[in-house]
């Protein structure tokens, strides 16, 4: 599944190709994604893109008109790649493959296709303000902002209950931290992924924010480096060639202490830790 750092990757590789550019038609061939794809859409044909920008995993394409004069309305296109999707830069010409659902077709003649075979996927418009559309209004801070810190955690997490693996994961505590991420970053931080939230010290907190960015920081540097291999339009994003702690690593020996790594379902996902390492 892609996740923050594919996402920010994808979002570097279309963004130089969208940026200043018009659309000239939105193609939809399968309008069955996650949720039916609106004909508000069209409301992006013969826009300029203005800007390209990422909130959590969703991808936002603002457009403004190009007749300065004209009174179309401020917003644009969004994007979330669900469990399977991924954008590609290729010719408007090009023979879409199986799952292309979603062209946006530019003047220059060059297309932005989007690929889901599971269809989990969205695309849909948003009226500006981006920040007041339904799904982006009640996302928490960007994990690598300054709005998102050891403070934020523990002051969020007062009297929760539930498990802190969950309470990270939760989009409104901290956009982004998927389940690999999780796992990771508890790992550095010493936490057991079940402690109850609610139970953590505000220094084990600072620990956990601290690498919550590292992990993911880490990640996004990786997809860079890769980022040439996505635009040679071979539909593949270059997705972070993981070096993992402990996620997916059960029975083999921890890296700190050699103890063997378990796993446990916490909140209907897998979760691996260090028995030993992690209180
Ligand atoms: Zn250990």
């Amino acid at each position: 599944m892609p996740e923050l750092p594919e996402v920010e990757t994808t979002l570097r590789g279309i963004e130089p190709f969208l940026s200043g550019h018009v659309i000239r038609e939105i193609t939809v061939r399968n309008s069955a994604l996650r949720w039916p794809v609106p004909t508000d859409v069209r409301l992006a044909e013969g826009t300029r893109v203005r800007r390209c920008w990422r909130r959590g995993k969703y991808l936002l394409v603002e457009t403004e008109p190009v007749d300065t004069e004209s009174a179309a309305p401020g917003g644009g296109l969004l994007f979330h790649l669900g469990m399977s999707g991924s954008l590609r830069i290729c010719g408007a010409e090009d023979a879409p493959r199986k799952h292309d659902h979603v062209d946006l077709v530019l003047e220059n003649g060059k297309c932005v296709r989007f690929n889901d075979p599971r269809r989990f996927g969205v695309f849909t418009w948003w009226n500006a303000p981006a920040c007041a559309h339904k799904l982006l209004k009640d996302l928490g801070p960007e994990p690598l902002s300054e709005a998102f810190s050891g403070h934020h955690l523990w002051k969020a997490s007062r009297g929760r209950k539930g498990a802190v693996k969950n309470f990270i994961m939760d989009g409104k505590t901290v956009v982004g931290v998927g389940n690999i991420y999780a796992s990771e970053a508890l790992f550095m931080a010493g936490i057991h992924p079940a402690r109850q939230a609610g139970r953590i010290s505000a220094v084990r907190y600072d620990a956990l924010a601290a690498a919550i960015r590292d992990v993911l920081g880490r990640a996004i540097r990786r997809g860079g480096t890769t980022l040439r291999d996505f635009l040679n339009t071979d539909g593949n994003p270059g997705y972070f060639a993981r070096e993992l702690l402990v996620y997916e690593r059960e029975g083999k020996p921890c890296f700190q202490c050699g103890a063997a790594v378990k796993r446990k379902v916490i909140g209907q996902r897998s979760s691996y830790y260090c028995p030993r390492c992690q209180r």
